[in-house]
């Protein structure tokens, strides 16, 4: 334990300590199953037991009501981007219609276009996603399949602040891998919102979709059956066999959630805490930690800024690791750094960046 840096990976992403000790505590043998989580069956009274608990924790930290199905599935975030299309594009009179503020909107855009009309409505491209669109900025068909967003751009660091209104009938589907409970939400806004685990919520491996039962009724009975939400809705995510050990985690990190933290309230005001931590920063010596949000459109979870040089942003890194924080280098395509700052960050890790940044500017600014 005392080897673990302060780790600000965008993904996979630290985890709580208690939850890792937990599992670790448990990992040979599941107390009273006789064997460990991954040796039993996904038909065992005990994983269902598990899945049931995991499916709880989510509608009673989001308030989901029976009108809605909350999945488990594979394939991450990316096989969202086609299944969404899939099942509610395909066969609809209407088109799919886009806003793209990042990386990630623009990768679901890409597979959309093979499922059936696709339309990008609004587009940050100009400004280099640095910012996101307000509901005057664009117009949804109200006979559109459906109203598409990513509620926050891991890549660039751009939050959407509240949803869009898309008009009545017209599904509202949200892309919130990576600010997956981060901040309550009103969930029957939403005709899907979906997340894949391994930034917020656990490890890699299971993607909650939480969907609109009604919604189902588009999903054609020709689809592969794996892509088909219907099936898994049907079936309790147990279609096929769902990703256990993954399941298994993230019902400890919602407990964590309900009991350590206290809910999605007393969370965002945790996070809100942190980001401005590191966002202070970046107003105070806006030339040298130049912040890539818009200031009203700053991600609570994936803090991104460059320093002026190269040699400079090196030397930040090198640095940064000497004092026990890591994984902070800006995504590939974009350069400078990112701090992932998502739930399971401690306070005091971000306390300790801010030291650092402080520091550092002192020294080179
Ligand atoms: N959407 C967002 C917002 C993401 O951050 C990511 C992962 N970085 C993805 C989608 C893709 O997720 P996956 O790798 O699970 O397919």
């Amino acid at each position: 334990v005392q080897e673990r840096i302060y780790n600000f990976s965008p993904g996979p992403a630290t985890m709580p300590l208690s939850v890792l000790q937990q599992v670790q505590d448990e990992l040979l043998c599941l107390p009273g199953s006789g064997c460990s989580i991954m040796e039993m069956s996904h038909r065992d009274k005990t994983f269902l037991d598990i899945l049931h608990a995991a499916e709880n924790g989510i509608r009673s930290l989001l308030n989901v009501s029976d009108d809605y199905a909350v999945l488990f599935l594979q394939g991450g975030a990316r096989l969202q981007f086609s299944m969404i299309a899939a099942n509610l594009l395909r066969g609809q009179s209407g088109k799919a219609q886009y806003l793209v503020t990042g990386s990630w909107g623009k990768s679901a855009v890409a597979e959309a276009v093979k499922e059936g009309p696709t339309e990008v409505i609004w587009d940050g491209k100009a400004d280099n996603y640095n910012n996101i669109p307000s509901d005057a900025d664009y117009s949804v068909d109200p006979s559109a399949a459906y109203l598409y967003y990513c509620s926050n751009e891991t890549i660039q660091g751009v939050q959407f602040q509240t949803e869009p209104t898309a008009p009545q009938g017209v599904p509202l589907i949200c892309d919130s891998s990576s600010d997956f409970l981060c901040r309550p939400v009103d969930i029957e806004k939403y005709g899907i919102l979906y997340a894949c685990a391994q930034k917020n919520a656990g490890p890699a491996g299971v993607t909650v979709t939480v969907i609109r039962k009604d919604l189902l009724e588009r999903s054609q009975a020709e689809l592969p059956g794996y892509l088909n939400y219907k099936n898994h809705a049907d079936n309790d995510s147990e279609w096929n066999t769902p990703p256990t050990f993954a399941i298994y985690v993230l019902g400890k990190v919602l407990n964590w959630l309900r009991d350590d933290i206290g809910g999605l309230q007393a969370m965002q005001d945790v996070n809100r805490e942190k980001a401005a931590l590191l966002y202070d920063l970046i107003d105070q010596y806006p030339e040298f930690y130049i912040g890539h949000a818009a200031p009203g459109c700053r991600s609570l979870m994936n803090v991104t800024y460059k320093l002026p040089s190269d040699e400079l942003q090196s030397a930040f890194l090198t640095q940064a690791a000497k004092h026990n924080l890591g994984s902070l280098k800006g995504h590939r395509s974009v350069g400078g750094i990112r701090a992932s700052i998502y739930n399971a960050m401690p306070r005091e890790g971000v306390a300790a960046l801010a030291d650092f940044m402080k520091d550092f500017v002192a020294q080179n600014g």
